[in-house]
């Protein structure tokens, strides 16, 4: 078992980096791999950058480069659900792409011919976060979470995405990381803390709730790995 840990941005990485202790590093299409043990099990660990494209090149270097055999996302993500405030975590059941669009030739949104709208998660790594939580005392919530290259910051964007695909909450990775994932067979997790509402003051609320938010993430992302295996 190798796991990767990934995030989009310095800031969901560092709390997990500053954690596992001693690593080393390569550098690899445009990006840095840190590579160590943590509890038992070799793990390679990368931030991708923002977005679906960054994000599905990180994902695909720490499967065909770096071995990895399962793959954890931590990071924070826009709220949609009621249920969900800043600080909250939730784990994708399922995942889409929210910008993908060619209804024009009668597909509905977030549909790419030969592939599906929605890409679920690993049940058993499910199962384990659910363990995690009950463990310390946490409520994690499950949902779909909706990906978009747009940094989304308006009541009206998020109430479409809401309809159109039941989403739960939203960001700029998951579903290009699930997507690599699935095609390689690689079994996924995807994990979001809630950074902003995705409304007209997300800009605002993300900046200043980036890095508690994140680090509520990665430390449950590490306890999964304590307990992986087991
Ligand atoms: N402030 C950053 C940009 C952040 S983009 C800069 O200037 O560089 C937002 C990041 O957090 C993405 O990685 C995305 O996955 C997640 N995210 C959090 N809230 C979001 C929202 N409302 N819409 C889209 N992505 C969101």
């Amino acid at each position: 078992m190798k796991i990767a840990i990934m995030g989009a941005m310095r800031e969901e990485i560092d709390p997990i980096l500053a954690t596992v202790g001693e690593y080393s590093t390569t550098e690899y299409a445009g990006n840095i791999f840190y590579e160590c043990s943590y509890a038992g099990h070799e793990c390679v660990i990368a931030y991708s950058k923002i977005g679906k494209v960054f994000s599905a090149i990180t994902a695909s270097v720490m499967i065909e480069r770096f071995g990895a055999t399962h793959l954890l996302f931590s990071g924070v993500a826009g709220g949609i659900s009621k249920e969900l405030k800043i600080g909250d975590l939730i784990m994708a059941s399922e995942l889409c792409q929210h910008d993908v669009d060619i209804v024009a030739f009668g597909h509905p949104y977030g549909f790419i011919p030969e592939g599906s709208v929605m890409i679920e998660t690993d049940g058993n790594l499910r199962s384990l976060a659910s363990e995690v939580a009950v463990d310390m005392g946490i409520e994690l919530y499950e949902g779909i979470i909706a990906t978009g290259d747009q940094f989304v910051a308006s009541s009206e964007r998020k109430e479409w995405i809401a309809k159109t695909f039941n989403a739960d909450a939203l960001e700029m990775e998951g579903a290009s990381v699930a997507c690599v994932c699935h095609n390689f067979g690689i079994p996924f997790f995807v994990l979001r803390a809630i950074s902003d509402s995705a409304d007209g003051s997300a800009d605002i609320d993300f900046d200043t709730f980036l890095q508690s938010s994140a680090q509520v993430s990665a430390t449950f992302i590490l306890e999964m790995v304590k307990r992986l295996g087991d």
